[in-house]
């Protein structure tokens, strides 16, 4: 018998819906509610490292994610020079094991539909444009208000509503989002075929230039500056502000800066950071993925702990008997640690960058990391 018999997951991102399936699809009553009206309307592309990789096989989406993701084992690194200059090719660990490519790029819309579906499919009864009004929890279980007053009894809130959480709220925790003093261009474009893989760009006007294919005809490129408001442009200056960015980086950025051109697949967004001490859990609420831990995207990482928070909660819930402190502290304890040593390595790579740390051991953080996250967690 699993320690809960129906639960309610709070966001239909990776965490809630991943947890949401591993625990329909071994006989739990999932409710998922999700704010927005339709889970896989927007966004640009995402990496999805090894890790990543190894949660959603186990969630049963590795076939949709292979068939429209863009799978690929190395890493480039370039010069910010005219010509762009491979300096060099680095094998990419693969962190979900042998059997899963190092890397694969996705577009987000098509990542989400995939996992959506897939939640339908074990039966998890999903509701958009949904929230969570009024959580009061108790020894046995959590007594909801949705939106719109309906109530439900649960014995499980699993709080997966991202990094400025509700649920957090909610259950009083006061958690400081700290801004990491980056900013990111982010565009979605064609894909040019020179372009297979990753490669990045240190120095020049900004800290990092990149892109990532996400499928065979598309990627997202990427420019990160020292963070600024650029809340006041118009969607054609961002585009003007990210193409002028991007003059300075050539090779095969060269095309997609000439692919440029439709305002509306420019976005601009600060990196944040924060970690939630342990516990994650009050009473029988737990928050998971972003709610309870947020890293810049430096690593690409935040996917994968948000899907590895998943897994292991999901695991233990199945495992147990009870919703008690021993399963609490088993989570922390697999948990905690881990997410922690992700979010402050993270933050590192972009403060080394932001105080020009020439001598900084980036390979040796990065090394470091990918072997923690090559264990299962
Ligand atoms: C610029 C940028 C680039 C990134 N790139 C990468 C990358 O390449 N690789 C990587 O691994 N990570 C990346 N990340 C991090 C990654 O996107 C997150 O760590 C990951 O999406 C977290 O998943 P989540 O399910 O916890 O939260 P989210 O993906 O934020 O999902 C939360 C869900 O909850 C919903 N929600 C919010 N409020 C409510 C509410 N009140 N009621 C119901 N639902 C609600 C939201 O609509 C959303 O669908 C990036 C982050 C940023 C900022």
């Amino acid at each position: 018998m699993p320690a809960v018999n129906n639960v309610l997951v709070v966001g239909g991102g990776l965490a809630g819906t991943a947890t949401a399936i591993l625990l329909a699809d071994s006989g739990v009553t999932v409710d998922l509610v999700e704010l927005k009206p339709d889970a896989a309307a927007l966004g640009s592309g995402i990496t999805l490292q090894g890790n990543a990789l190894r949660v959603l096989r186990q969630v049963g989406v590795w076939p949709q994610v292979s068939q429209l993701g863009y799978a690929f084992d190395t890493l480039g690194l370039r010069a910010p020079d005219p010509a762009g200059t491979l300096l060099a090719e680095l094998p990419d660990h693969r962190t979900g094991g042998a059997d899963l490519p190092a890397t694969v790029g996705m577009y987000r819309p098509d990542l989400a539909r995939v996992i959506h579906d897939r939640a339908r499919q074990v039966g998890v009864r999903v509701l958009l444009a949904t929230s969570v009004e009024k959580l009061t929890s108790d020894d046995s279980g959590v007594d909801v208000v949705l939106t719109g007053g309906v109530s439900s009894r649960y014995d499980l809130v699993v709080g997966a509503d991202g990094l400025r959480s509700h649920t957090r709220q909610l259950i009083g925790i006061d958690l400081q989002t700290q801004p990491t003093g980056m900013g990111i261009w982010r565009a979605f474009t064609p894909r040019p075929a020179q372009i297979t893989r990753t490669d990045l760009y240190y120095g020049g006007p900004s800290f990092i230039a990149g892109y990532c294919p996400t499928g065979p005809d598309s990627l997202y490129a990427y420019i990160v500056e020292k963070a600024q408001d650029r809340s006041a442009l118009t969607a054609q200056q961002r585009l003007d502000t990210m193409r002028e960015l991007a003059a300075a980086y050539h090779g095969p950025f060269d095309a997609i800066r000439d692919s440029l051109t439709d305002p509306a697949t420019v976005n601009y967004t600060w990196f944040e950071a924060h970690l939630l001490d342990r516990s994650w859990h009050r009473g029988r609420v737990v928050l998971i993925g972003d709610a309870a831990h947020a890293c810049p995207p430096t690593l690409a990482q935040g996917a994968a702990m948000a899907l590895e928070d998943a897994a292991v909660l999901a695991e233990l819930l199945l495992a147990a008997d009870a919703v008690d402190d021993g399963l609490w502290e088993a989570f922390m304890d697999r948990r905690h640690d881990r997410a922690g040593q992700v979010v402050s390595a993270s933050v590192q790579l972009g403060q080394w960058l932001l105080e020009g740390h020439r001598g900084a051991d980036v390979p040796g953080l990065m090394g470091r990391i990918a072997a923690l996250v090559s264990t299962p967690a």
